[in-house]
């Protein structure tokens, strides 16, 4: 490495590890083995966490029962089989005021990582064996090994020390690590700031070069502080410039098509259209937020680019209904509409409502006497037969059907449109941001050529606003922030003891009896399918014998016959049936106004998301409703779940809660793919960044900005191919 002035970042990633001058091969593959190949790699491998050199403990001072950090050197090791035949490493450690043991148990590899002379970091609780002070299993990191050299300025005279994460694996130092990052960083030079000067100044934000250093040797906590929101901003910028560059490539170069009949649809010169024919049939009026949002919607479907809009609300806001309209618009329009659901359920459901908010209502047709004929909705899922399935594609192909309804199923290669306009994604979040792309990108249509279709995303349960942004930065957003006017609040109650869930059961009796419906949902099992539908089985023939004796009950899970299942879905429906006992198969969309009560067996089993679907299936007429979450949670997190969802029955704070509980990895999931480059930003703590990161982005690709060279190989650090994004 030559000493250039100001390189990009991305440079630093053809860089190989073994350039730096203590690494040899041995020690390349070490690392390589860990992920680390590059010196920007090693410049991301960020410390775990800091300790404050003034803060921890001496091995005289600490007590039987204190949780604490100590830091000392290692003076002897030993490693042995206990009776019963676990592996036991030993270790003694002194700070110069007194010294102590630490037990490793199960984890023979100790007697390799730590030597005499080498300087450890141990967090973790003082028991006692044998009236001795000690510590079993604790967090250990090694910072200096024993054949390190000799400790160098800078780094070392800080007060914080940075901890690198260390594994089995690796046989360097904390320090060690540190040393190679500190060599990098020195050889490395000044990294190009790839953001334009104002930006980082009306931002406040440190300069990048200085960043990098202070991340790995701060000075002090304020320094170290500085860095992170520097960096953390980075990682967040670059995803939104993506995302903002994505939402400009469809404004560009998408060819959709302009439908001038929304415009005015739901004005008053929209009667006659079909959006105004669907609303006008319903039997209560739209509340202000779906008249907004569709009005958002309707606005896009008549403009010539093409729309790309995520629709949230929570359940039972209505969200169905704004969908219906939205593709009834461009049916109007003498175009074809797809509606993607997860599960076939679901599909099925949305069939029937779909053709019963549409059902005898008509559209244009040339070809048809009069000049009208009737909306046609089709199925298309895996249960369909061969025949009705030909039936369908055929249809789709000649434009004879104008809504199919589906799952997966649509994603096939075998469906071709004659013209797609609408493309709407219901519970996306089942979906992966990959299978957005395959629907868009298919070559949907041959309608003078490929045509762009309009897509809707709609959410089963609201997400975050900061994990809207990185996962749907590019799409606009509509939010129906509004429940029907009516609707009476739902009672939730957890009943962690048998004792407790009488008064379920009770309610389930008086409910039924006043008439109204109630569902039971069996717990969730791990391995699913089969098992599940045994247990459910098990406990429907339970309930009918015992708490729920006399009444009407009926049983449906995954592993029903279609035919069967939807047989006692509609006796459930029409209220010949008044229990319905179920596995998870209800939780999304289902939609029967005169339940009021659901139980939910094992409820701590539920995520949080999904507890609040399932209560969704009740509350949604202006009968009261109860919720029943029984079982004792057997873990924090799952105490915290159902606390939650008995505090609130608003979807977007138990969002919020949610992704505290299980941290932007499990939100953002596999859908975050190719884009896993989020190491310091936090969805949960950097909300403010996140939002700033998403303005800054789009105000960069509006200014032209963003097409400068920095950005644009800055924009290659996150893995996959971004070159399409830039104008050339
Ligand atoms: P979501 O899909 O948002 O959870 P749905 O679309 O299933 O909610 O709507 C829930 C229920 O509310 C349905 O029975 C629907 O017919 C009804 N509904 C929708 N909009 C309104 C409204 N404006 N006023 C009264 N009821 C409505
Ligand atoms: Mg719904």
């Amino acid at each position: 490495m030559s000493d250039l002035p100001s390189r990009p970042l991305g440079r630093l990633r053809d860089v190989e590890l073994t350039r730096l001058r203590r690494v040899g091969e041995r020690r390349g593959a070490e690392l390589a083995d860990l992920g680390l190949r590059s010196v920007l790699d090693l410049l991301q491998y960020y410390p775990r966490t800091y300790v404050d050199r003034s803060r921890w403990a001496a091995l005289d001072e600490v007590a039987l029962g204190d949780q604490v950090t100590v830091m000392g050197e290692v003076q002897r090791v030993s490693a042995r089989r206990t009776r019963q035949g676990r592996s036991l490493v030993q270790v003694v450690i002194g700070d110069g005021s007194a010294s102590m043991t630490i037990s490793y148990f199960n984890q023979p590899w100790r007697e390799r990582q730590l030597r005499a002379g080498s300087q450890v970091l141990v967090f973790g609780m003082v028991d006692e064996y044998r009236g001795t002070r000690q510590m079993t299993n604790p967090a250990t990191d090694v910072l200096v090994g024993s054949e390190d050299a000799e400790p160098s300025a800078p780094r070392r005279v800080g007060r914080l020390v940075p901890v690198y994460p260390t594994s089995e694996k690796l046989s360097l130092s904390s320090w060690e690590i540190g040393a190679l990052v500190e060599e990098a960083l020195r050889r490395a030079g000044p990294v190009l700031d790839p953001w334009p000067a104002e930006v980082v100044s009306a931002l406040g934000l440190l300069d990048r070069s200085a960043a990098l250093w202070a991340i790995h040797a701060p000075r002090d906590q304020a320094d170290r502080h500085a860095a992170r929101e520097r960096l953390a901003f980075d990682e967040l910028l670059r995803l939104q410039l993506a995302l903002a560059l994505r939402r400009r490539q469809v404004e560009l170069f998408g060819h959709g098509v302009a439908h001038p009949v929304a415009a005015g649809a739901l004005g008053p010169d929209g009667n006659d259209s079909l959006v105004g024919r669907l609303v006008a049939r319903q039997p209560f009026a739209l509340t202000g937020a779906q008249r907004r949002v569709l009005d958002e919607i309707l606005d896009d479907v008549a403009a010539p680019v093409p729309m790309h809009r995520l629709l949230q609300g929570d359940v039972g806001s209505g969200k169905t209904l704004v969908a219906t309209a939205a593709l009834a618009a461009v049916v109007d329009d003498g175009f074809q509409g797809a509606l993607m659901v997860p599960t076939e359920i679901l599909a099925e459901q949305h069939l029937a409502s779909l053709r019963r908010d549409l059902g005898g209502l008509t559209r244009r047709d040339a070809n048809a006497l009069g000049g009208h004929r009737d909306v046609e909705v089709h199925l298309l899922s895996g249960r369909i037969g061969a025949a009705a399935r030909r039936a369908t594609l055929a249809g789709l192909a000649s434009g004879h059907v104008d809504i199919v309804v589906g799952t997966h199923a649509l994603l096939s290669e075998s469906v071709q449109f004659h013209r797609l306009g609408m493309v709407v994604i219901d519970e996306q979040h089942r979906f992966g941001v990959d299978q957005r792309a395959v629907l868009r990108d298919k070559a949907w249509g041959s309608h003078e050529g490929t045509v762009d279709p309009d897509l809707l995303v709609l959410t089963a349960t609201p997400i975050p606003r900061t994990a809207a942004l990185a996962l749907f930065g590019d799409l606009d957003r509509s939010v129906i922030d509004e429940l029907p006017a009516g609707r009476v609040a739902i009672t939730t109650t957890w009943a962690p003891t048998p004792e407790a869930a009488t008064n379920a059961w009770q309610r389930v009796r008086s409910e039924v009896a006043a008439g109204r419906r109630a569902y039971v949902v069996c717990p969730l099992v791990e391995e699913g399918g089969k098992v599940e539908a045994t247990g459910a089985v098990a406990e429907f023939g339970r309930l009918a014998a015992t708490e729920l004796a006399g009444l009407d009950i009926g049983l449906v899970h995954g592993q029903m016959p279609a035919a069967q299942r939807d047989a006692v879905m509609e006796d459930f429906r029409a209220g010949r049936l008044g229990v319905l006992v179920a596995t998870v198969v209800v939780e999304v969309g289902v939609d029967v106004p005169d339940a009021t009560v659901i139980v939910i067996e094992d409820a701590w089993r539920f995520g949080l998301a999904q507890l609040h679907q399932l209560r969704g299936r009740v509350g949604r007429s202006t009968w009261p409703s109860w919720c029943y979450l029984l079982g004792d949670a057997p873990s924090s997190d799952g105490e915290r779940r159902l606390e939650a969802l008995v505090a609130t029955t608003d979807g977007f704070a138990l969002a919020e809660v949610d992704l505290e509980l299980r941290g932007e990895g499990a939100v953002l999931g596999s859908r975050q793919r190719g884009r896993s480059d989020l190491r310091l930003a936090s969805l949960v703590e950097d909300t403010e960044l996140v939002e700033r990161a998403h303005q800054v982005a789009r105000d960069l690709v509006a200014a032209g900005a963003a097409d400068a060279a920095a950005v644009r190989e800055e924009l290659e650090l996150l893995g996959e191919d971004v070159s399409y994004l830039f104008k050339s």
